[in-house]
């Protein structure tokens, strides 16, 4: 063996190892608040189109499978409704499952286990309908602001009844506050704030980044592994115009993009979310508190600073 194979095949040893260290990671994306949600434009028709254009592009590009939960009130708008209808149309058109996300998007907690059961079966029938071409798929359901019961026996109720229509609850273990960043980004954007926009795309993909390393950690805490991740995101502007480099990033710590699914298939998910309360933190805290784990300051205070977050008054969902 002369000196060069030796160091090509030194290098290709090398490039080998540095493969196998890389970390092998998996996650779920999901979208919430189909079609659309508005941040104060008016009107939104064309936004909406050109956000759903351009998530659908970023997404396919970069081969993601993605279950968007729709909230069918949002359709009944004058003279909209065919526009409205045509762009969930584009999601299935484009390989993606919708989901059920309550017709008008209400708060569980003002509302008695029957009010929540009719804002079920009123949100899946455009759905249920738009997704006959894809028989048979996974039903899945997220609540709104995900608050999952404030009490045990509303909890229960709701999660029996959708156990008995083919629902499955749909977990998330990031959760970026992208309908925070997209009341800024909207603003700047109306306000042809370039400067400002500049900010918060850079404080965006930070704080999303961080919050995934966060979920990383919590997870070897929880599970003395690193699980498969379900990002929550919401259809809107800050995503239609960030989506890609998010993306880029997560492929830069090793991430690839599985179906929810195959997300729900890693053991971890089988755990039991006991937790009841008035929030809607992520899983990672239900299991957390489920599994009677000591909830530490730090987690403590970076979850109840979340929480305390101010919700924007014209933004449409806070989960
Ligand atoms: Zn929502």
């Amino acid at each position: 063996m002369n000196f060069k194979m030796l160091i090509v095949i030194l290098l290709l040893s090398l490039s080998a190892t540095a493969q196998t260290n890389k970390p092998s990671r998996k996650m779920a994306v999901t979208f919430d608040d189909l079609p659309y949600v508005a941040a104060g434009q008016s009107p939104d028709l064309p936004n909406a189109q050109r956000a759903t254009k351009e998530i659908l592009r970023v997404l396919q590009t970069h081969r993601v499978p993605v279950v968007a939960f729709v909230n069918e009130g949002k359709l009944q708008v004058t003279g909209e409704v065919d526009a409205r209808i045509a762009l969930l149309q584009q999601w299935v058109d484009a390989g993606m499952i919708l989901g059920n996300h309550t017709y008008s998007h209400p708060d569980f907690n003002a509302l008695t286990v029957e009010q929540f059961q009719d804002e079920i079966i009123k949100g899946e029938v455009v759905t249920r309908r738009l997704m006959q071409s894809h028989q048979p798929y996974q039903l899945y359901f997220r609540h709104p602001m995900t608050h999952t019961g404030d009490t045990q026996a509303k909890k229960e109720a709701i999660e029996s009844f959708l156990a008995a229509r083919c629902y499955k609850v749909t977990p998330h273990t990031i959760e970026n506050s992208d309908f925070i960043f997209n009341v800024g980004y909207v603003r700047a954007l109306r306000h042809e704030d370039e400067a400002m926009a500049k900010r918060l795309r850079q404080a965006y993909l930070d704080f999303t980044m961080a919050a995934t390393e966060f979920a990383e950690r919590i997870s070897l805490q929880i599970f003395g592994r690193e699980i498969t991740q379900t990002l929550l995101l919401h259809a809107n502007d800050v995503n239609a115009d960030y989506l890609e480099e998010m993306l880029r990033r997560f492929a830069g710590r090793g991430y690839r993009f599985v179906t929810l699914d195959e997300a729900m298939s890693d053991p971890a998910y089988e755990t039991k979310d006991a937790y009841v309360s008035q929030f809607g933190p992520t899983w990672l805290w239900r299991w957390m508190k489920s599994k009677g784990m000591e909830v530490t300051l730090i987690h403590h205070l970076i979850w109840k600073f979340a929480e305390s977050w101010p919700v924007a008054p014209d933004s449409a969902c806070t989960c």
